[in-house]
């Protein structure tokens, strides 16, 4: 059983495999550090340390699991092979597919300057989201500009969480007013669901942000620190002058991913082609794949690969005991939009964005509360280290 990436979905499937007594279960990945990604978003916040993201990729494989630190470049299927960046090649009885999804910042004119300059950060690296947290900090006056693209990205809605973090902290030191704050989604809405449009709209309110609808970012001047927006639905655009640029960029299946036989034909993107519902490939039935690399129907995220992982290791477990895979996944997905330093409005919600409560029928957790901030800031990381990764939760 070979997995390509091990970070959330590839360790936690290793681990839920050896735990069903999987044999020879072997992971590439070629990162010496494992980076727990929705902590991104406190950090760049100001409510986490950068250290609280990062564990090393040798403690948090699962014991049995064989690591193979190297990069897979290309997938032969006719020969059943892997290709690494090192010259040699695993074979694989069944493989899947899961090296998450790539950050596109020299898609947009500009931005990749803008990033390396002094006045640019974003939560969608490691690197740049401790900058965020250092120029939100010390910012008194001006104009902060936050760009959400157009999806598949990961976590979309992680786009706005650093923005509430900034807003609650300059409200509390008494400057809100003097900043100007403007929001660009590439959306009609602010996120699709009604509960969760009316917690935000009011937050969004509360904070006096200026919300730009059906918008993107369209280039960048990062000398003159102006973005250039372009409105998607009358074509219009506007130039923008800003002391803080905070963007997230677009995203799409990692390069390498993109050239083998695994996407399907002219599919958006480049990502492993599957049956959403058992997450095996159509066309290559020794492949499966889950989390960002994967074509499924839902908004990508950490959670829905919760779900995905069990789905799958059932469904890998039974074919190789000879039987149809028979368990489904329900394309559920959510996203904990932290909109204070110390509340969040968690959204749960299926492909179509209709509500998928934990506890069906009542939505109350998509309201704003503190519990679920201490869920979502507290226990989870200590969830996902401890049991997610061990295939355990
Ligand atoms: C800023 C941010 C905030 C988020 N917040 C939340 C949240 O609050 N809640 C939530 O549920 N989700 C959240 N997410 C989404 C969640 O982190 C991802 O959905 C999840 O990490 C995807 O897991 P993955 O294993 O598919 O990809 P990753 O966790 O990115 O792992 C991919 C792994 O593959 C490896 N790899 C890459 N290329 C290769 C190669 N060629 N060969 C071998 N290995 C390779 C990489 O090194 C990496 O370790 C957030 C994401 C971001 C970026």
């Amino acid at each position: 059983m070979l997995i390509i990436g091990g970070g959330n979905a590839g360790v936690s499937l290793a681990g839920r495999l050896l735990r069903y007594h999987v044999k020879d279960v072997a992971v590439i990945e070629p990162r010496s550090r494992h980076l727990y990604q929705p902590l991104f978003s406190h950090i760049a916040g100001g409510t986490a340390d950068a250290f609280e993201a990062v564990r090393l990729q040798s403690a948090v494989m699962p014991k049995g699991a064989v690591w193979i630190q190297d990069k897979a470049t290309d997938v032969s299927t006719g020969t059943r092979t892997v290709l690494l960046e090192s010259g040699s090649a695993v074979t694989y009885e069944h493989l899947v597919v899961c090296p998450g999804i790539q950050n596109d910042w020299t898609s947009i004119p500009g931005l990749k300057q803008a990033m390396e300059g002094p006045h640019g950060a974003s939560n969608y690296e490691y690197e740049l989201a401790p900058k965020a947290w250092k120029l939100f900090k010390d910012l008194t006056r001006g104009t902060v500009v936050f760009t959400q693209p157009p999806g598949p990205a990961s976590c979309d809605g992680a786009a706005q969480k650093p923005m509430y973090l900034a807003c609650d902290h300059w409200r509390r030191q008494g400057v809100l007013q003097d900043i100007k704050v403007v929001l660009a989604v590439s959306t009609p809405t602010i996120f699709g669901m009604d509960l969760i449009d009316e917690e935000l709209n009011r937050k969004i309110a509360e904070y006096g942000i200026e919300v730009r609808y059906s918008t993107e970012l369209a280039a960048v001047d990062p000398e003159g620190r102006t973005v250039e927006l372009t409105n998607t639905v009358t074509g219009t655009s506007e130039t923008l002058g800003y002391d803080v640029l905070h963007a997230v960029p677009p995203q799409s299946a990692p390069e390498w991913l993109k050239s083998t036989e695994l996407p399907a034909a002219g599919s958006r993107g480049g990502f492993v082609e599957v049956d959403p519902v058992i997450l095996r490939h159509p066309r290559f039935p020794s492949i499966w794949s889950l989390g960002d690399a994967a074509s499924t129907l839902n908004s990508k995220s950490g959670a829905a690969l919760r779900m995905q992982t069990k789905v799958l290791a059932k469904n890998l477990k039974a074919v190789l005991r000879g039987r149809k895979p028979t368990t489904t996944y329900n394309q559920y997905s959510a996203c904990p939009f932290v909109v204070s330093r110390n509340t969040v409005v968690f959204s749960e919600f299926n492909d179509a964005y209709a509500p998928m409560p934990t506890i069906p029928g009542w939505d109350n957790l998509a309201r704003e509360r503190r519990l679920t901030y201490i869920a979502e800031r507290i226990l989870l990381p200590r969830v996902y280290w401890n049991l997610i990764l061990r295939g355990r939760a």
